[in-house]
């Protein structure tokens, strides 16, 4: 009983951190630079309330964020991309208006009404971020890494984007001009990787699989299949 009440309050606090900075914070424009401490003991105060006035019905909680902990997660946004890389046409629409394309999946609602996918070219290499907190393209990606929540990543990624992607691995050449993407609650962003050379056999399905999480919020480039990887 214990545990099952942790983790779901874990998960609780989770949910209720990225909400409460996605749609109050935006709103009432107070500094949410850090998780306060007591968190989970306001979430369990919260959810008692509202559960005792008959305002949220626990098994619901419990399933809006063990659906996004468990069940929705960055492979969607790996099958997206995957599909724009086989099929100009859908890439096309992606780019025009990446909400109506995203619906062809099915993909939509919750944290992800509208979402605008930018993508990386020879000379151009997009990078997402949320300055203001943690807005993310959930029905795309899943809940946030820690990382992109934390407030480094917050400030670095738009006074020195170059030195944070070397951080991750990534260094630039010059003459690629790198696009910052400030999320807000209104407007998420996918960031439409290259697809790696060496993949051209593949099939859709193998091409997701390459596709990871870092590389659709911009941190990462596409590692390129190995040589026999399976079409
Ligand atoms: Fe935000």
């Amino acid at each position: 009983m214990n545990t099952t009440r942790r983790d779901f309050l874990a998960g609780a606090v989770t949910a209720a951190g990225v909400t409460a900075t996605s749609d109050l914070a935006h709103a009432q424009d107070h500094d949410h630079q850090d998780v306060p401490s007591d968190v989970a003991l306001r979430v369990k105060s919260l959810e008692s309330l509202l559960v005792e006035k008959g305002l949220v019905d626990r098994a619901a909680l419990d399933a809006l964020v063990d659906t996004y902990e468990h069940k929705v997660g960055p492979r969607n946004g790996a099958r997206v991309v995957a599909r724009a890389w086989v099929d100009p046409a859908f890439k096309q629409r992606l780019l025009d208006n990446g909400s109506a394309a995203l619906a062809e999946f099915g993909y939509g609602g919750t944290q992800g009404e509208d979402t605008l996918v930018v993508e990386n070219t020879p000379r151009v290499h997009n990078l997402v971020v949320c300055t203001l907190c943690s807005c993310y393209p959930w029905p795309l990606l899943g809940l946030p890494p820690v990382w992109y929540k934390s407030a480094p990543y917050r400030s670095r990624a738009v006074i020195d984007p170059r030195g944070v992607l070397r951080e991750f691995g990534l260094t630039l050449a010059d003459d690629v001009e790198v696009r910052v993407w400030d999320s807000t609650a209104e407007l998420r962003y996918l960031v439409l990787p290259e697809r790696p050379a060496g993949s051209e056999q593949l099939s859709e399905e193998a091409l997701a699989g390459l596709v990871s999480r870092d590389a659709m919020i911009g941190v990462a480039k596409i590692v390129p299949p190995e040589k026999g990887a399976r079409l």
